[in-house]
């Protein structure tokens, strides 16, 4: 039904400006997340448990969202490269910290309500296993396109099943049906569906493109609406889209308006702010959320919000791949720590003792060796009380051993052959 609205709606707002749009030549931004949100408002579940990990945003921290970017693609084009996908990253760190370029293009009337909604955004490192991994899943399907339907989202349809959307943000990329260029999940809705799809050539600033989606603002945002965020006429004439300082306008924009662009329901003579990523203009012309804008989105990462799990995400950090066996065509990009220099077993290979040659002013006093074997089982302990100290394996069946010296971030770890 709202669709049927929507689309009589929009039907008499282009007989309107038809004139003006088929001279200016400019695409219409379709962006199917309200449609969607309306269609799925049956199945969002608002309710967020803090775990025992759990905790509050701090004010103003830079909240980072690790991210995982299925490329579904039936054709070698919509495979679109790592470039190409960098090139979003990079919009989005910039425009969601206002490290935009064209953020000089605000109009000084909006210049104050600008944010700098310190979010980020980053490939994740690890899969949901532990293993390590780009954030970069290249998939290819039968489907020669998608419909606003979620099946993109699950392997079974054609698609490709999210990450655990607790602690990664899914994007797909793939062939939309029609016009549409992207729609976003609501917050809070079912996990498996969580996320955003987006065209493949509205992606990101380099690769394939077309006019006026080259700049990265669909994805923008759509990642807006990710974060509960409505558009800026409120999906209504004149409509609300519950943020105080986006001021009400009449409809949506297209193409690049000059300011001040007054409609029917300017609060005053600045009228609409159509450069804020929320409206429907090209992506050149878009360049600002606004400070309520940032209240809102980040309230969801709060110790209740629904998006609170990304404050104990930290799948960016390629450290903490862990899980074995990887795959053998895996390459992997975790760094297993090793002994510095200062610091060696003497000696190695060995048959009943071992001791520790060090180098400048690293002590061995107070610190606790540990043996174990090689699945990381613990076969001995041994606290030392001088650099001379020595640790007797005899009893040890010959073999290889991983030795252990003190604890956390200066822990180190020596592979030693017995024999
Ligand atoms: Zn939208």
């Amino acid at each position: 039904m709202i669709i049927f609205q929507r689309l009589s709606m929009r039907f008499s707002f282009l007989t309107i400006t038809f004139l003006l749009l088929s001279i200016e030549g400019f695409s219409q931004r379709d962006c199917a997340s309200a449609d969607y949100a309306a269609r799925t408002a049956g199945s969002v579940h608002l309710s967020a448990t803090p775990s025992l990990y759990s905790r509050d945003t701090i004010a103003n921290e830079i909240i980072t969202i690790p991210v995982v970017i299925h490329v579904v693609y039936h054709t070698a084009t919509e495979n679109i490269s790592d470039a190409q996908i960098k090139s979003q990253l990079k919009v989005l760190n910039e425009d969601f910290r206002r490290m935009n370029a064209d953020a000089a293009n605000t109009p000084q009337a909006f210049q104050n309500n600008a944010a700098d909604c310190r979010i980020m955004f980053c490939l994740a490192q690890v899969d949901p296993h532990g293993r390590p991994n780009p954030g970069i899943i290249r998939k290819f399907t039968n489907k020669t396109y998608f419909d606003v339907d979620d099946a993109v989202k699950f392997s079974a349809a054609g698609g490709d099943d999210a990450w655990d959307s607790r602690k990664y943000l899914n994007i797909w990329i793939c062939k939309m049906s029609g016009s549409v260029v992207g729609y976003a999940s609501v917050p809070g809705s079912q996990a498996d569906k969580d996320g955003v799809v987006i065209q493949y050539d509205a992606f990101g600033t380099t690769g394939v493109l077309r006019p006026d989606y080259n700049k990265g603002r669909t994805t923008t945002h759509e990642l807006g609406h990710w974060m509960g965020l409505k558009h800026i006429w409120g999906d209504n004439l004149c409509g609300d889209d519950g943020i105080q300082d986006t001021p009400t306008q009449s409809n949506y924009n297209t193409g690049c308006p000059s300011f001040p662009h007054l409609s029917a329901c300017s609060p005053n003579n600045n009228g609409d702010m159509y450069m804020n990523y929320m409206d429907y203009t090209s992506d050149v012309c878009m360049n600002m959320f606004t400070v309520g804008q940032k209240i809102k989105m980040r309230g969801l990462f709060a110790i209740n919000g629904v998006k609170n799990s990304f404050m104990s995400s930290f799948a960016c950090d390629s450290t903490l791949a862990s899980a074995a066996p990887l795959p053998a065509d895996s390459q992997a990009v975790a760094t297993p720590s090793v002994a510095a220099p200062e610091l060696k077993v003497f000696p190695n290979p060995v048959q009943s003792q071992f001791g520790f040659t060090v180098k400048g002013d690293y002590t061995l006093t107070g610190k606790q060796v540990v043996v174990m074997n090689e699945t990381g089982m613990v076969l001995m302990k041994q606290t030392f009380s001088s650099n001379e100290d020595k640790v007797s394996i005899s009893r040890l069946p010959a073999g290889v051993y991983i030795v252990s010296v003190g604890q956390g971030k200066d822990k180190k770890v020596i592979k030693l052959i017995k024999y």
